[in-house]
């Protein structure tokens, strides 16, 4: 690598490539404010107009958190003090306000930088404490304070919907709520030091056709924004002042890449069959009400999997029947007659909602996540289902609880779907009777007792993503171990094999919705397998349909039987790299993209 403090010398960092395209232009390093607070002077005149400005915030803070809870459902915070009892007793505190006061009127500096000191000083020594309350206080005293900041502050994390122009946006981590409120229009590509290939926000810069790299680690102090970049999301690399040379070799390369797009775009109104005849559903997942049109323009027979929390991420409080029923409602008729599967909310995990008691868990992966989330909440999850129910009557919809870990979960969940059917019913709004209900298989549990939950569900649909990360413990979103997370794995085939046959025997179909399932290589081991539908991001729709038609249904059979018997992942992948070879040669440009300029 050369050297960084020259800032004309041309520098490539390496990472994981997570969506494809090339974007060159200027960068953009977003930190967000909480970050970075300048410590700017006062003039005696404008000490008071800060104590306004510091009133007005935390009025405006007190009103927040009375509202949020009583926005979010009574059963947050009903048997024991919620978190933002909490966050109120902290603002109640005179200690804290005092001492900022005091400073503000002594020190003469801007409000926001002395609120951020005198919270950590309050927060390190409250943390130093031996009793265990008052340690626990202090995630209490910073929640709060970050709150009033931002509310001094302006809006949080707008940043990137105001960017100063068209930008490549670096930063350290991007959420998935960051990137969902990303201005498609002014972000050409963004990179991260964190992620990996199945966290949600490259799952989400996939199916918004945004180019991205992560995992590219520690990067950020080495870059300014201001500086020349070119992101290459095809096979991960960051150059930085790219030369003369490198940016015509890149010329070159995507004149090839989009001539091989172009030859599969016009696939996309072709069956997804096999050569011998077998259909294959080939569905789009879809994060945003917008991308059903994306799905539609890269052949989509249908969606196979609508991530719904992105309606529930970046606002405070819940949306209202209306407002899903409205959203669901519009991505069942854009792809009328086809079928949308609509997936009940999933938060949790790297998908946080604001304010919510998520941010402090421990182990966010294995906590309040998916379908437990939603049964602790029921009345959350009825608004849900209600607004599921009603969109079945205007579409060919279906519907899937994620995270399903137990029977009992589902007994449950379905004993709630009843209650609204019932409630429709006597209101008189209409709903199918018939909407299939089907599970994801996606913990380990679930994909073990396959048998039992297949009497209790019209299909599964298996999500890799999480089934690999639960089934191997490899943090789906952790580039540190990213090298380890391996869905071609012996224990994972083992698990796919035992869903399809529980499902086959009581004759359920199985899809995969999982980012396994948008990877050409594995794509003949999945049908070998017994898998009847994938479900692939719409940027991947093409080359999966390829696939699947340059084989025979005997051919990937005996792919998967060959692939079940070897005893590591690394034999199975070269297996199924020489099947595409052989089978679809014009693809593995695309599988394996030529070596870019170093
Ligand atoms: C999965 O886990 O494979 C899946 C499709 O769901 P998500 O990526 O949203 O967790
Ligand atoms: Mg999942």
């Amino acid at each position: 690598m050369s050297d960084p403090e020259s800032p004309k010398t041309e520098s490539i960092y390496r990472g994981i490539a997570v969506s494809p395209g090339v974007a060159r232009g200027t960068i953009y390093v977003y930190r967000p404010h909480e970050d970075v607070i300048e410590r700017r002077s006062v003039r005696d005149e404008d000490v008071s107009g800060e104590f306004v400005r510091l009133e007005q915030a935390v009025i405006k803070t007190r009103q927040q958190l009375i509202e949020i809870p009583q926005r979010l459902g009574k059963e947050m915070g009903d048997d024991k003090p919620g978190i933002f009892d909490a966050h109120l007793l902290v603002l109640d505190d005179p200690m804290l306000m005092e001492q900022v006061f005091k400073r503000l009127k002594t020190e003469k500096l801007n409000v926001e930088f002395i609120l951020s000191e005198v919270a950590d000083q309050y927060t390190q020594a409250l943390a130093r404490l031996e009793d265990t309350y008052l340690r626990e206080r202090a995630a209490d005293v910073r929640d709060v304070s970050r709150r009033i900041l931002r509310n001094l502050m302006g809006a949080e994390h707008d940043e990137l919907q105001r960017l100063p122009g068209p930008r490549i946006v670096l930063a350290a981590d991007l959420s998935p709520s960051d990137t969902a409120l990303m201005d498609r229009a002014k972000v050409l590509g963004f990179a991260t030091e964190m992620g990996s290939r199945t966290s949600h926000t490259a799952i989400l810069a996939r199916s918004q056709g945004i180019p991205a790299v992560v995992g590219l680690h520690e990067i950020g102090r080495q870059i300014a924004s201001g500086q020349e970049a070119l992101l290459d999301g095809y096979t991960g690399l960051l150059i930085v002042n790219p030369t003369k040379q490198t940016l015509y070799e890149y010329g070159q390369i995507e004149i090839r890449w989009h001539s091989i797009e172009e030859r599969l775009r016009q696939l996309r109104h072709e069956p997804a069959c096999t050569r011998d005849g077998c259909a294959i559903r080939l569905g789009s997942n879809i994060e945003l009400e917008e991308e059903v049109q994306m799905a539609i323009e890269h052949g989509a027979q249908g969606v196979g999997l609508y991530r719904t929390e992105f309606l529930f991420l970046n606002r405070e409080g819940f949306p209202t029947e209306e407002e899903q029923f409205a959203a669901y409602r519009n991505v069942a008729v854009a792809m009328k007659p086809h079928e949308v599967i609509i997936r009940t909310l999933d938060v949790g995990g790297d998908k946080i909602l604001h304010g919510s008691e998520h941010s402090r868990e421990a182990n966010p992966f294995l906590g309040w996540r998916g379908v437990r989330f939603c049964l602790d909440q029921p009345e959350m999850f009825k608004t849900q289902l209600r607004a599921i129910l009603r969109a079945s009557a205007e579409g060919n919809v279906k519907m899937m609880y994620p995270m399903i870990s137990d029977l009992q979960e589902v007994k449950r969940a379905n004993e709630l779907l009843n209650i609204c059917r019932e409630e429709l019913r006597r209101e008189g709004k209409p709903f199918s009777d018939q909407m299939e209900v089907g599970l994801m298989i996606e913990v380990p549990s679930a994909a073990m007792i396959a048998d039992v939950l297949a009497e209790h569900a019209a299909f599964f649909s298996i999500g890799t993503n999480d089934l690999v990360q639960y089934s191997m413990a490899v943090d789906r979103g952790n580039e540190r171990v990213a090298h380890l997370y391996e869905p071609a794995h012996p224990a994972i085939l083992r698990l796919i094999k035992n869903v399809v046959a529980a499902a086959r025997a009581r004759n359920i179909w199985v899809g995969v919705c999982g980012e396994m399932a948008g990877d050409p290589i594995m794509v003949p081991l999945l049908i070998g397998l017994g898998v009847n539908e994938l479900s692939v991001s719409a940027v991947a729709l093409p080359a999966v349909k390829y696939v699947i038609r340059s084989l025979t249904m005997p051919e990937a059979q005996s792919l998967a039987e060959q692939a079940l018997r070897c005893g590591t992942a690394g034999e199975a992948v070269v297996l199924l790299e020489a099947f595409i070879r052989s089978a679809a040669p014009d693809l593995v440009e695309l599988v394996k993209p030529e070596k870019s300029p170093q």
